[in-house]
């Protein structure tokens, strides 16, 4: 059997390892674009900001390596232009010489990725302008930096690749600008978490400008201006355009392959395309969205080497299959993580799914055990059944193994039920005995079980005029800043001054991230009030209307200083 890969990296080389695993006696040839197969695109903005120092850390294989190990016939700088599928034959066309030869298949794999929007902004040919992708877009972003020297750079789009640039540049000492043109950056996060990153970019020194389109760029003698829609130009030595990617179809596309969502190539859930002797696998596939069941396309490395495996074994003749993406994802931020799996609340709302969420913040560890970082969590469920439905956490200390939990209760189909139960590993210097996990299903639970009511941040405009909106913080706390026309009794002293609160009016009660409120909003609940938490609390308003600069050391119970 002869397999030809198109694309050496995430997706085509697992592919092509798997198969020879499986199958001594294939024939396997990869032909790839680039000078590089196998490359860690995930750390090449850390080979730009300095903290990955070799190039070769960059390659995890090369084709010698790949050969030595595998037996796997290895070309770069080898770009496939056509596929035959009547004929089984790919055109491949030597980026060394020019010349063009057929390849013929029994089976073709294609892994091409996907590429970086360009665009269609005047000036935007500008070779101070780049995108990153391959390990040669890296040394070429390198090099102008060793060559220029740039002051200040400006990164367009705030995505994944947007936010690891804006660290990795400013950690060299460069003045960053990152431009947004929607209102939030890290699109797999709901505003309201969105904004306790923005914050903290702000207090990092990054000039974060949202709702900020650029509307043109033009040279100039040292750098390069950038004109903002209705906003003021300026100049900048460097431009990073980050705007998302496309899948890289157009060799599917002039084959006649079956096209999806955003012109991903559609395959079933062994990989196969239209045509069955043509797997494709990676960010240039549709996938199902594993919680939503709708196609979607997600462009991230744990779901291309999944795929790559799963062709494999198809054509080795086992029946593996992809089951659906969830998006998971984390990213780090300076000393914050950001990570999300499963839908947002944005999402949940357009597809008119009956979801509610809470948020909760909390430490990483036992506050009493030094070193504990103060994490947020917002975890949607599905009203009628409890399903956990999506997750988004952001902060500063074991955000990352919260979201692994979460990604496989997700994946598990489990409900906020299921996670008040889960038996997680604790010692002060890792956790509490009762997980921020555990914690959010309770809370979770409480609001499924109708043990308390609760209104989001949106909705604190539209409290009815004749309702009671009650602080339940501390004197201090309050005096620090309130929301406008409150009652204000700390929970603490709520039994003893229950008579000042009307009996007749619904009182809505917040404190600073939910917990005390709650606790009020108990008391008050079993003596007869109508009572609605406000969820997340005092310290999440602010965030999302002030601005208040996150704070990354661990907070006691309910957001107090320890
Ligand atoms: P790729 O790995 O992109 O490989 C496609 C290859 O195909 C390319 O090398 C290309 O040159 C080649 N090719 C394309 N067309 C042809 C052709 N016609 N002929 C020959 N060769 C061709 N994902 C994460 O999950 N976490 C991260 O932290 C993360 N960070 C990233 C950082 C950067 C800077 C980038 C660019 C991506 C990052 N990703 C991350 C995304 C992740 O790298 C991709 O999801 C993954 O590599 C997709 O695998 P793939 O095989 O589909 O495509």
């Amino acid at each position: 059997m002869k397999v030809v890969i198109v694309g050496g990296v995430a997706g085509g080389a697992t592919a092509a390892a798997r198969l020879r695993r499986l199958d001594e006696q294939a024939e396997i040839i990869i032909l790839e674009r680039s000078g590089y197969i196998s490359y860690a695109n995930c750390g090449l903005p850390y080979y730009i900001g300095g903290e990955i120092t070799e190039r070769e850390n960059l390659t995890l294989q090369t084709p010698e390596s790949f050969y030595r190990r595998f037996r796997i016939d290895v070309r770069v700088r080898q770009e496939v232009i056509e596929i035959d599928p009547k004929n089984k034959s790919v055109t491949v066309y030597k980026l060394e010489d020019g010349t063009q030869y057929q390849e013929y298949y029994d089976k073709l794999i294609l892994s091409p990725g996907a590429k970086p929007v360009i665009p269609d902004t005047p000036g935007v040919e500008s070779n101070r302008i780049f995108t990153l992708r391959t390990v040669e877009d890296t040394f070429e972003i390198d090099s102008y930096i060793k060559q220029h020297q740039p002051k200040t750079a400006t990164i367009i789009g705030g995505g994944f690749i947007g936010l690891e640039m804006a660290e990795n540049l400013k950690n060299k000492g460069i003045d960053v600008t990152l431009l947004q043109r929607s209102g939030q950056v890290m699109p797999p996060l709901d505003l309201d978490m969105a904004a306790i990153v923005h914050n903290y970019m702000r207090a990092n020194g990054i000039h974060l400008k949202l709702n900020a389109p650029v509307e043109s760029y033009k040279e100039t003698s040292n750098g390069i201006q950038v004109n903002l829609k209705n906003q003021m130009s300026f100049e900048t030595d460097l431009v990073i355009l980050a705007v998302g990617v496309v899948p890289e179809n157009g060799l599917a596309k002039k084959a006649g392959l079956e096209l999806g969502v955003k012109g991903a190539i559609c395959t079933n859930t062994n990989m196969q395309t239209s045509e069955s002797d043509i797997y494709a696998v990676g960010d240039a596939v549709e996938v199902t969205h594993f919680v939503s069941g709708k196609k979607a396309v997600i462009s991230l490395a744990g779901p291309a080497n999944k795929q790559g495996r799963i062709a494999a074994d198809h054509i080795c003749g086992i029946p593996s299959e992809f089951k659906g993406s969830q998006g998971s994802s984390v990213l780090k931020l300076f000393d914050m993580t950001i990570a999300s799996t499963g839908l947002n609340a944005k999402e949940a709302g357009r597809l008119g799914m009956d979801f509610d969420y809470a948020i909760i913040n909390a430490a990483s560890h036992a506050t009493y055990y030094p070193g504990a970082a103060s994490i947020t969590l917002k975890v949607l469920f599905e009203t009628k059944t409890g399903r956990i439905l999506g997750g988004q956490i952001v902060g500063f200390g074991g955000v990352d193994k919260r979201i692994d939990v979460l990604a496989t209760a997700i994946r598990a189909k489990m409900t906020a039920y299921d996670l008040t139960e889960l038996d997680l590993a604790y010692a002060p210097p890792y956790s509490s005995a009762k997980d921020p996990l555990n914690m959010i299903g309770y809370v979770m639970e409480n609001l499924l079980t109708d043990k308390v009511k609760q209104i989001h941040w949106q909705e604190i405009d539209s409290i009815p005029k004749d309702a009671v909106v009650l602080d339940a913080r501390t004197d201090m706390e309050y005096r620090r800043g309130h929301l406008d026309s409150v009652m204000h009794i700390p929970v603490d002293e709520i039994r003893d001054r229950m008579e000042e609160l009307p009996k007749d009016k619904k009182i809505y009660v917040y404190c600073q991230s939910g917990l005390r409120s709650y606790i009020a909003c108990r008391i008050l609940k079993q003596n007869g009030f109508e009572c609605y938490n406000i969820s997340g609390g005092y310290g999440f308003y602010e965030n999302l209307r002030y601005g208040s600069i996150p704070d990354p050391e661990g907070t006691g119970p309910c957001g107090l200083k320890r």
